[in-house]
């Protein structure tokens, strides 16, 4: 079968403004696909074709699919958004007092041992008042040197603050084994999986598997990923929409550890989202279950993209689409089921 040379479906660009910046963004943009149902295609700005090719594979597999999914409920984490150390606490009961999360995730990395243990000591005071037993997640995404993270994770280990886990505190997964080997608090790996692509020692690594369904290129994939991995996994947003989120949610239902909470949490962070209700976690949990896009939040979310953007991102599809066709990432089957709806 002869692929098309440029993206077959509709889609729309949109822009969703934050409540707070998230990731160093104000902002989170991308593009809904429409298809059977829609699906999300928001990779980040610094991400290269490749990352863009198999988001979009995500994106489309959610577009051919039409089953809502078991609505079942998913435990979720809470997130606080990138604020000063002056208002941390107040934002950590804000989030767990309105999303009743018994998990609150933190980012940690680029300050000193003693600048980190009183923010995270901050967090941990705030949170406990909302939550008795509650549980934290401290991700560095990598921003830590060995002798730094070291460090880090004995000052943690002394100080009486509830760590569920240290999230990808070094870059390289080879630093993470000497860490892991180190530490009696637990560690998880995230952006080392999606980069490194090769698990024989992941084990001697982490604790636990941090799967993200967009960038790893969809559901069934993520879930072929999970099947293989020695760790129990969580299953985790990209801060997207509510229709990328409330997929994520199906994924956790399906193949993320059931003792744990997901990071389907996100959705707090958006001023407005595409869905008619916000998808956030309610009683500390998310539906598994895709909702339809809202026709009037997209049209107002749309109406927040330049027509220079417009066309950025267009190309943006098409240029993901014919490096995900070069990558082999789409399927016989998908581009039948694309050129039947196109
Ligand atoms: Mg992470």
């Amino acid at each position: 079968m002869t692929a098309p040379a440029v993206f077959p479906l509709p889609a729309t660009a949109y822009t969703l403004p934050l409540l707070a910046p998230f990731r160093g963004l104000t902002d989170r943009r991308g593009m809904i696909i429409h298809g059977r149902s829609p699906g999300e295609f928001s990779p980040f700005a610094e991400y290269t074709q490749e990352q863009d090719a198999r988001w979009l594979v995500a994106a489309v597999e959610a577009a051919l699919d039409d089953d809502p999914g078991p609505g079942s409920p998913v435990t979720s984490n809470a997130i606080v958004a990138d604020v000063p150390d002056e208002r941390l606490g107040e934002a950590v009961e804000q989030v767990l007092t309105g999303t009743g999360c018994r998990t609150v995730k933190l980012k940690v990395g680029g300050r000193s041992t003693g600048d980190e243990l009183h923010r995270v000591s901050t967090a941990a005071r705030a949170a406990r008042g909302v939550v008795d037993d509650v549980r934290l997640r401290l991700d560095g995404n990598g921003r830590f040197g060995l002798d730094d993270a070291r460090e880090f994770l004995v000052a943690l280990s002394w100080a009486d603050i509830p760590v569920e886990y240290v999230e990808q505190p070094c870059d390289s997964l080879r630093d993470m084994q000497v860490l892991h080997g180190d530490t009696d608090i637990p560690l998880a790996v995230d952006e080392g999986i999606r980069r490194d692509r090769s698990f024989d020692d992941l084990a001697a690594a982490a604790d636990v598997a941090i799967l993200k369904v967009a960038p790893l290129g969809g559901l069934a994939a993520a879930a072929e990923l999970a099947a293989s991995l020695p760790l129990p996994v969580v299953v985790s947003g990209a801060a997207e929409s509510g229709i990328g989120v409330g997929r994520d949610a199906v994924g956790a239902a399906r193949f993320g550890a059931p003792d744990r909470a997901h990071g389907l949490g996100t959705g707090t962070l958006l001023a407005a989202d595409l869905t008619a209700h916000p998808v956030v976690p309610i009683d500390g949990v998310v539906a598994a279950s895709r909702a339809p896009v809202d026709g009037d939040a997209l049209a107002r979310a749309a109406d927040l993209v330049s027509d220079a953007e417009r066309v950025t991102w267009r190309q943006r599809l098409d240029d993901a689409w014919g490096r995900a066709l070069d990558l082999g990432l789409v399927g016989d089957e998908m581009l039948a089921e694309l050129g039947a709806l196109a």
